[in-house]
């Protein structure tokens, strides 16, 4: 079985040295935890997932979900553990006391979650959603709407869903085409959504579908989408509502994951409510999207820590061929190339929870701080990281996971080891909450030419404001070298699309996902050198295996990740020449 513990030091780490939680923890809206229960929970959490969570993992992949009568049947084993779950109160961990959670820091939610997902993640993504929808109705609902769903959702015993994806509205969701037609104090919601994770299964009372719609009379395009809930009610609380799931998806990967096409209002038109106002519904779902977009970035991160376990595992155990000055045939892990790839996950895994756990913890801190000028720099922060997050582990999970498979040889390859399960199911990371395309657009769009690039100044003054404290310490030199050369790269990169974007309509999108990797790339390595730092300043003296690990990590990072920015760099300021040059028909 996988080991939870591995990751629990380096988690433990970040939450306490680099996510900012201490500061945190003043919060009011915190004031009833201390790092002792945070650490309570993530371990808890980890055991969760080791015990309940992980040994479904396979046999959900194999067994998959089914359609019977228009209801979905998740995999063997999903319902009970889904009971423990809810009957540990897991589901309300990061939601408000007043709707019945425990309200602890987004810290915590992440380093939990990062557990779950790495465990299982077709099961997890079902509760990941459920807290999407629970945020939006929280911001976005009526006083009535909350009360109503609220603390069924946060207890469990009802589900969450969001519903924005058509054929035609993918990408695009201006094109949204399901109605919604005002009758009385609800409306009749009719269409057809499709590839909705999760839009029904057995173990839950009820299923809370948020659906984008159109009023009659709406405008075209983003501003005349609305936001419903239309409840899954089956009958056994309240009249059995007009939507039903006539298919599920066969796909690559998450098979224990239903990914439904969501009938609306075949009959006479499901009863929906209206969440926040007619025609804002693009507001309540960028609420949503926002916090799933942080929660498959961490999908990103979980995904690929598992793959290292195994591959790890599989270097300490295989033997194969011959190592200087070592007698006779040596496990794999003697060899520099299996080094450099185990290496390649270890650093990246590290660099990308760390930025994940620092953007969680500036989210707490947009949220709840009651001084207005650190509550707007955190929401600066998180907006700019918002789609670094969703889209560099994610894409970043493709190269680690394939690299599992390859550690392994020819039993990456099959089946029974798990490690092409974990491959096939990261492939999706890059594509829903949006794709990396989509991400990179919003990065360079509205996060870098939206603001004048001011947000972006000032990440890079951050950064940079670590260097004097870097030169402290020769065992720092080459994070620092690096992580300077970098910042650089990312300043030059910045400045070019401040310039260009506005004269060429098609440097922007051309530039894009590598600006977007090279930001990645690029904080990855603030997030080591802040981690190198505590190290050298006496973090984990207590632990000098994992500190002198952590020192290792950040060189490796230094030498073998860093320098990826530069050819980003260049990528991306090459323009948009030769991307539009060649004609459709020569493709
Ligand atoms: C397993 C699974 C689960 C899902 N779960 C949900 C869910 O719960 N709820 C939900 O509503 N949806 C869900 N989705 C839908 C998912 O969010 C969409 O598939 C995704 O947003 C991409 O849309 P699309 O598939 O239509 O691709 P398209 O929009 O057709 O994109 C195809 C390609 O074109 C690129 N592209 C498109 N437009 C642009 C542009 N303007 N600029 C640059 N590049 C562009 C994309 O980046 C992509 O590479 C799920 C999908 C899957 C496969």
């Amino acid at each position: 079985m996988t080991d939870y513990n591995a990751p629990l030091k380096d988690m433990l780490f970040n939450i306490h040295e680099l996510s900012g939680l201490d500061r945190v923890l003043k919060l009011d809206r915190f004031a009833d935890f201390d790092n002792e229960v945070v650490d309570q929970v993530v371990e808890e959490a980890g055991k969760f997932a080791a015990e309940v969570l992980s040994p479904l993992n396979i046999p959900g992949d194999e067994a998959g979900c089914t359609v019977l009568d228009k209801g979905v049947i998740s995999p063997p084993g999903f319902a009970d553990a889904y009971k423990q779950f809810i009957e540990n109160g897991w589901q309300g961990l990061e939601v408000s006391p007043e709707f019945d959670g425990m309200g602890m820091p987004g810290v915590a939610g992440a380093a939990a979650a990062e557990s779950w997902q790495s465990a299982n993640m077709a099961f997890s993504l079902a509760p990941m959603l459920t807290s999407g929808a629970i945020y939006a109705i929280e911001k976005h609902g009526s006083a009535e709407i909350c009360a109503t769903y609220l603390p069924n959702m946060t207890g469990g015993g009802w589900t969450g869903t969001m519903n924005l994806t058509e054929s035609q509205a993918g990408s695009d969701l201006a094109v949204v085409s399901t109605k919604a037609v005002p009758e009385g104090d609800h409306y009749r919601i009719s269409g057809t959504k499709i590839f909705i994770t999760w839009g029904d299964q057995e173990f839950s009372e009820n299923i809370i579908h948020l659906v984008l719609a159109r009023l009659p009379d709406a405008p075209e395009g983003v501003r005349g989408m609305s936001l419903f809930i239309v409840v899954n009610d089956d009958g056994s609380i309240g009249e059995r509502n007009d939507v039903y799931v006539p298919s599920i998806e066969h796909k690559l990967g998450i098979h224990g994951s239903p990914t439904c096409v969501m009938a609306f209002g075949e009959n006479d038109g499901a009863i929906g409510y209206l969440v926040g106002e007619e025609n804002k519904g693009l507001a309540c779902m960028f609420t949503m999207m926002n916090h799933a977009r942080l929660g498959v970035g961490l999908q990103g991160v979980a995904i690929s820590e598992r793959a290292y376990q195994l591959a790890r595992s599989y270097a300490l155990d295989r033997v194969q061929g011959k190592a200087p000055g070592v007698k006779g045939s040596v496990t794999i892990i003697h060899h520099p190339d299996v080094r450099r790839m185990l290496l390649v996950m270890k650093s990246q895994i590290e660099a990308m929870r760390s930025a994940a756990y620092y953007t969680a913890g500036a989210q707490d801190l947009a949220h709840h701080s009651d001084d207005e000028a650190e509550r707007a720099a955190a929401g600066r922060r998180v907006a700019l990281l918002t789609p670094v997050i969703k889209a560099w582990p994610t894409e970043v999970s493709l190269e680690l996971t394939s690299l599992g498979i390859q550690i392994q040889g020819g039993m990456g390859f099959v089946e029974e080891t798990g490690a092409s399960q974990h491959m096939r199911d990261a492939h999706i990371l890059p594509i829903y909450e949006g794709t990396t395309g989509i991400q990179a657009l919003d990065f360079v769009g509205r996060k870098i030419l939206g603001d004048e690039g001011q947000a972006m100044a000032e990440l890079i003054a951050e950064m940079r404001g670590l260097d004097g404290a870097l030169a402290d310490d020769e065992r720092l030199a080459e994070i620092r070298a690096s992580l300077s050369d970098g910042i650089d790269q990312l300043q030059t990169a910045t400045e070019w699309l401040l310039q260009q974007g506005p004269l060429d309509p098609n440097a922007a999108g051309s530039a894009s996902v590598n600006l977007l990797m090279l930001a990645g790339t690029v904080v990855g390595g603030w997030q080591m050198a802040l981690a190198g730092l505590a190290i050298v300043n006496g973090a984990a003296a207590d632990d000098p295996a994992f500190a002198e690990a952590k020192l290792i990590t950040t060189r490796f990072y230094a030498q073998h990740i860093l320098p990826r920015g530069r050819g980003l760099a260049i990528a991306a300021m090459a323009g948009p020449d030769s991307v539009m040059a060649l004609s459709e028909d020569l493709f």
